[in-house]
């Protein structure tokens, strides 16, 4: 074994999953994309190897709690972790470094109290439905989010009422957790589609995670924009809704907020190509105005397509200039041609572990369909000429003015993504494929790793 004492490096998301009856656990690795499938017994071992013991230290703390194992066996395992690049040494687990998320709660507010503004026109109502309870790989909870939930009853694994198996947690190292998911279902959602939680303790006894999705929220100096996010049918189907609640619609200011939300701090640098940054405060103006597009594809691309040379500019601007067709239409091809390639694999991988009624494999394998058939030149052109609808134009005035392209990516990548989602859900709405709103579908299978947190 490579380490003296091993323990779960941070860039590994291990999950409790039950697949066909089989309770397994899987670990996901950020740095290199894989995915480990191990049974729940074997993983249980991995808990003692938490940085502070060497493998006799491991073999008898299991020991003690019942597990006896050979030292062979978990030698082997250990091997078999450290060959996937899941194990680092010692203790001293290091958050990952997300430096511009913070995590707002009351006790730490470390942001002035900023307004909070929303996008006007538009109001949210959740239907309680529970489709993203069902669609996201990661369910995050805190441990104050577990004393809620005992006092409303936590659903535990059938025939085992030991919380261990509830959850695991959210990283190699963290103190956040993450829901144990039932044929990627939820385990806190009842049969009926209902959250169990909310259910038997009312809206309160929820993670607050899940009391503020589809929430985003994002601090970009002057005010903290809120808006949705667009992985949720709910935000499509209420978004005209003049009987609906505005997200959070009480609330005016940042420390108004209840605890325990995410806050994303925009960088003081944006980078809108590989060569070309401009300072964020530029950025978030451009961003706050109401922009209207005439095809929300084509005004992404396009937008993107001219970033280098012209910077930030209305998105008619941008869909008018016949100097860009060629760059943007080639841009939007390729893009398309990776975002296939990626969903093919994603779709296979899920196939390879997931169950038969698993969403977030029936939504891969829907949009990886769906991608595929575009990379035929009739189907393009044809989803491409197709009108614009009124979701998509507000889909793309959300995105904006929520800074949901404000990431990793530089952003005319950023752009070009979406521009790509939204032609594949034309074609997903075309082929009738039974996921639900197809742009919701589409932007819920784009995050790298699904997470509801
Ligand atoms: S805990 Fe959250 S994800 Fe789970 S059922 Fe309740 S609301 Fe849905």
């Amino acid at each position: 074994m490579r380490h003296e004492r091993p323990r779960l490096a941070v860039h590994v998301l291990p999950r409790r999953h039950v697949i066909d009856d089989e309770e397994v656990v899987v670990l996901h690795n950020a740095q290199t994309g894989e995915l480990l499938k191990l049974p729940a017994d074997f993983f249980a071992l991995v808990a003692y190897a938490d940085g502070t013991r060497d493998l006799d230290g491991i073999a008898l703390a299991a020991a003690r709690d019942g597990r006896f194992t050979r030292m062979s066996v978990i030698g082997s395992l250990l091997d078999t972790l450290d060959g996937y690049g899941a194990l680092t040494d010692g203790i001293e687990p290091v958050s990952p470094a997300v430096t511009e998320h913070r995590l707002l709660t009351a006790e730490s507010l470390d942001f002035p109290d900023l307004p909070l503004e929303r996008l006007e026109g538009h109001l949210f109502r959740c239907s309680g439905s529970g489709a993203c309870c069902t669609q996201y790989s990661t369910i995050g909870v805190t441990a104050g989010d577990l004393i809620r939930a005992r006092r409303a009853g936590l659903q535990t694994l059938p025939g085992d009422n030991r919380e261990e198996r509830v959850t695991l947690p959210l990283y190699g190292g963290a103190d956040r957790l993450a829901m144990t998911l039932v044929e990627g279902r939820c385990l806190q959602l009842t049969g009926d589609g209902k959250c169990g939680l909310h259910q038997r303790g009312g809206p309160l006894a929820k993670p607050a995670a899940c009391t503020a999705f589809p929430t985003v929220l994002v601090e970009d100096g002057e005010r903290v924009r809120l808006s949705a996010a667009l992985e949720c049918d709910c935000v499509f189907n209420s978004r005209d809704d003049i009987e609906g609640e505005s997200l959070l619609s009480t609330t005016s200011s940042l420390h108004q907020l209840p605890p325990g939300l995410t806050i994303r701090r925009l960088p003081k640098e944006l980078r809108l190509t590989n060569s070309r940054s401009v300072p964020t405060s530029l950025y978030a103006h451009w961003s706050r105005d109401t922009y209207t597009s005439t095809n929300a594809p084509w005004a992404c691309a396009t937008l993107a397509a001219g970033l280098g040379e012209r910077g930030l500019r209305d998105l008619d601007a941008s869909e008018r200039d016949e100097s860009l067709r060629a760059s943007a239409l080639t841009a939007m091809r390729e893009g398309l041609h990776v975002y296939s390639t990626t969903m093919t694999q994603a779709a296979q991988s899920s196939n390879a572990w997931r169950s038969q009624t698993d969403r977030t494999r029936l939504l891969r394998n829907a949009v990886a369909d769906a991608a595929l058939a575009l990379q035929s030149t009739e189907t393009f052109n044809s989803r491409f000429s197709q009108q614009q609808s009124s979701d998509e134009a507000f889909a793309l005035r959300m995105s904006l003015f929520g800074d949901h392209l404000v990431g990793e990516l530089p952003f005319a990548d950023a752009l070009m993504e979406l521009a790509v989602a939204f032609l594949v859900a034309r074609e997903l709405l075309e082929s009738r494929a039974p996921v639900g709103h197809p742009l919701a579908a589409v932007l819920a299978c784009g995050r790298g790793t699904q997470t509801k947190l």
